[in-house]
């Protein structure tokens, strides 16, 4: 038994030194991607369900790797956090976002970019002031930019949150809680922050139609946001039943592959001027 176990823990500790291989080398490819300028940011349009037009869109970030393939940010996000080359990176995702703006206004002048804030840049003091200026020397008006974070750092650090999300309204930036019901917040913190929108994570639409547990949580969600007087965005609507049964509901602003995928900035403006000449 001994030996056995001893031999299992040489194979875990070279599992472990494989994992700790990988990461190091994704790390440093990541280091490489920002000084290279690897990454583009991509706009998925998010549709008015009611009169089909495009509202809003969310900012993606898209890793193109020198062979041309993409790493999709589900892969490095998460090693961004933890490293801290988020911070960077999200500076730069911010600062895409708003020279988009700036062209984007030329076609419709009230169209929001969102902007997906993790973690780690909610931990950071500069945020806010890094934000603002950027919109500040860009000129464009704050209320074209949205921010979305996740319900997690409404608990984790509740009262430097209240305070960035004071700051942000009063500027005139909006901001949603994205991946909205896959964590725990409650009613009580929702109800006292300043918030606007909340999004509904797009695992509860996705089976919308076979599933009858989704479809509670789906209008739990939206009679929530309703009595707390925020708006609603259902994420990941990928056929017309469930564009159907959103609307039906009275969630009226949806993404999804129904409508479009997350397109590269040129693609984005030229559905942008079809939908102004259609
Ligand atoms: P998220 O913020 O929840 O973004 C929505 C994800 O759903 C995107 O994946 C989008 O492409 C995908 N999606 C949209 N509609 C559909 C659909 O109809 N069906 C399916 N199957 N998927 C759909 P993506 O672009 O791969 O991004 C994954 C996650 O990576 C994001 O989830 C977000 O958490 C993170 N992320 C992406 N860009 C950024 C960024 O610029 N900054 C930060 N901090 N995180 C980002
Ligand atoms: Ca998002
Ligand atoms: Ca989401
Ligand atoms: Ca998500």
């Amino acid at each position: 038994a001994k030996k056995g176990s001893k031999s299992k823990l040489r194979f875990y500790s070279k599992a472990l030194k494989e994992e700790s291989m990988r990461r190091l080398e994704l790390e440093n490819a990541l280091r490489k991607a920002i000084d290279e300028n690897q990454f583009e940011l991509f706009l998925q349009p998010i549709m008015n369900l009611a009169t089909g037009v495009i509202t809003k869109a969310e900012a993606l970030i898209r890793w193109r790797m020198p062979d041309g393939s993409y790493t999709s940010p589900d892969q490095f996000i998460p090693l961004a956090e933890q490293t801290g080359l988020i911070i960077p990176i999200g500076k730069w995702v911010l600062s895409r976002a708003v020279e988009m703006v700036k062209v984007v206004l030329q076609h419709q002048p009230d169209l929001k970019v969102s902007v997906n804030i993790s973690p780690r840049q909610i931990a950071d003091r500069q945020l806010f002031e890094f934000v603002s200026k950027v919109i500040d020397h860009s000129g464009i008006p704050a209320q074209n930019i949205e921010l979305e974070l996740t319900e997690g750092v409404l608990i984790d650090s509740y009262d430097r949150v209240k305070k960035l999300l004071e700051q942000v309204r009063d500027i005139g930036i909006s901001t949603s809680i994205d991946d909205f019901g896959t964590g725990y917040s409650s009613l009580s913190y929702l109800q006292k922050l300043p918030i606007d929108n909340l999004k509904i994570d797009r695992s509860f639409v996705y089976d919308l139609e076979q599933n009858e547990n989704d479809k509670a949580i789906v209008l739990a969600v939206i009679a929530m946001a309703r009595s707390l007087k925020l708006g609603v965005i259902a994420e990941g609507v990928e056929n017309q039943y469930q564009a159907d049964f959103l609307l039906d509901n009275k969630c009226d602003i949806a993404q999804g592959y129904l409508f479009s995928k997350p397109l590269p900035f040129e693609q984005f403006c030229d559905l942008l001027i079809a939908q102004k000449h259609a």
